[in-house]
């Protein structure tokens, strides 16, 4: 079973990550961006114990299939200026959004 791990092309993550793993002893190789290892048990709890240990802020597992994880970095919306509604979730800037909240009526105006 070959897990990829790929680190949208972050070749020192790449580094980073083969070194992490290898030291949790899984056998591990490594092709540019991408780390490829061949015993995958529990590799996504690793994998977050690596973002989390190496302090990768803002950076995500995504589970592309059942054999490729990839880890970057997720833009978050308010990372452009806008804010999601708390209700039903539509994304605007602040000022739509203000007047967006008022069209779901009073029950919001406590
Ligand atoms: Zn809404």
């Amino acid at each position: 079973m070959v897990t990829t791990i790929d680190c949208a092309n972050d070749e020192k993550m790449a580094a980073d990550l083969e070194r992490y793993l290898s030291e949790q002893g899984y056998e591990t190789r490594i092709d540019g961006s991408l780390v490829i290892i061949t015993n995958d048990k529990n590799i996504k709890k690793n994998l977050e114990s690596f973002i989390k240990n190496t302090q990768k802020v803002g950076y995500e597992i995504l589970e592309a299939d059942s054999g490729t994880f990839v880890i970057a970095k997720v833009a978050h919306i308010e990372d452009f200026g806008l804010s999601s509604c708390e209700i039903c979730g539509f994304v605007a800037s602040e000022e739509e959004l203000f007047a967006h909240r008022r069209a779901h009526g009073i029950g919001f105006l406590m």
